[in-house]
């Protein structure tokens, strides 16, 4: 085979998905529950996106960025008025959005240092890879890009440790994805809030993960009633097409002038037209409270189902991002799972995490439990 080892890969290969569910070459079935890693989160082939795409299709597949981009606009457009930021630069991939907000919190305030944290994930570049507080995603790569600096998630103290007056921003998720679904305490947030505020340090969310309806609402940091002046996108952005989205307030529009950012694909307008169709099914009240209500229903089958069995430690979740935590290592629960004709997620080793579509039916969502439940009582 002529790729790269680089990910550790499953024996599944799909040929056709719809909605939950995933058929292989074989002809087997899944239920996606993990939707990619939390990418197809309207589902496989979501009819209003699959339309918006196919009639971009039809019309016109790229122009370069020097010229006016009506779609950009559009979607640019739904995110501000759906959200605290006021200016946004497209990107094809979650770590190139936060590379965006780096580099503009570098540029803007003039300081250098950006405090993440132990357990994050911010992307695979340089810059994210230093900005991610995991050593083995550092390991082998050489001197990493400076002026990073990482605290203890939900411990303020570790962050003022590393304050100090050369800090231009704490990049945080809201909920920690791959370090194990973990969501942050409302105080350190605020407490985070207070520290930004006092230091004239920016707040950057990582929401790649955590957004476009994931957490039951537009993005995650509604939860916590805050503000960031820098959050990201990605994943679920596209619902499956590439693209990532680097979002700022008003007041750092000017530090992002011409020739000082840009991205050859960035905003192209086949992601576009499927960010557009993400955005408007998404970011509808309706559309949220069903999540939120499946959310709470998922909740009630876990407690009642997977939370008594006696290896499961703790069950975390917000909307319909959960981890399950497990006395041992999950590698081999994914495996047999598959087996089962279910698609799941490890984060970290001892957590198996769930991603399911925001699209799931409750009838989905029982059957999915009952797999697990199954699973771990082998
Ligand atoms: C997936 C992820 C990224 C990286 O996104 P890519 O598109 O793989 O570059 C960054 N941050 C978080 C929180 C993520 O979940």
């Amino acid at each position: 085979m002529a790729l790269f080892p680089t990910y550790n890969r499953f024996n599944v290969a799909v040929q056709q998905a719809e909605g939950t569910i995933v058929e292989d070459v074989n002809g087997k079935k899944y239920l996606d529950f993990g939707s990619g890693i939390g990418v197809t989160n309207l589902g496989h082939r979501h009819p209003t996106v699959q339309k918006a795409v196919e009639q971009q299709l039809n019309a016109y597949w790229h122009t370069s960025n020097l010229y006016a981009n009506p779609i950009q606009e559009d979607v640019a457009k739904k995110i501000t008025d759906n959200s605290v930021g006021d200016f946004v630069f497209f990107s094809n991939s979650g770590a190139e959005a936060n590379e965006a907000a780096i580099k503009l919190a570098r540029k803007a305030t003039g300081k250098e240092k950006v405090i993440t944290f132990h357990q994050s994930f911010h992307g695979r570049t340089f810059a994210t890879m230093a900005a991610t507080g995991q050593e083995k995603v550092r390991t082998g790569f050489g001197p990493m890009l400076e002026k990073f600096a990482y605290a203890t998630f939900n411990d303020i103290d570790s962050v003022k440790e590393v304050l100090d007056d050369q800090t231009a921003a704490i990049m945080v998720e809201v909920v920690q994805g791959e370090g194990g679904v973990n969501p942050a305490d409302q105080s350190f947030l605020d407490d985070i809030v207070r520290l930004c505020e006092a230091n004239d340090i920016l707040l950057i969310i990582d929401e790649i993960q955590t957004g476009i309806g994931r957490t039951g609402k537009k993005f995650g940091y509604e939860h916590y009633g805050i503000e960031p002046d820098i959050f990201t996108l990605a994943k679920g952005l596209g619902n499956g097409v590439p693209v990532g989205a680097m979002v700022a307030k008003q007041e750092l529009g000017e530090h992002f002038g011409p020739g000082t950012h840009g991205s050859t694909f960035g905003g192209n307008p086949i992601a576009m037209a499927a960010a557009k169709a993400v955005t408007s099914v998404v970011f509808a009240d309706a559309f949220l409270l069903e999540v939120e209500e499946k959310g709470a229903y998922l909740a009630d089958l876990l407690e009642e189902h997977i939370a008594p069995i006696h290896k499961v430690k703790a069950i975390r979740q917000k909307g319909l991002m959960v981890g399950i935590e497990y006395d041992e290592a999950v590698g081999s629960l994914v495996t047999t799972l598959i087996a089962k004709g279910m698609l799941t997620l490890s984060a970290g080793e001892n957590v198996l995490r769930l991603l399911p579509p925001l699209t799931v039916t409750k009838a989905e969502l029982d059957q999915g439990v009952q797999f697990i439940k199954e699973t771990m009582k082998l």
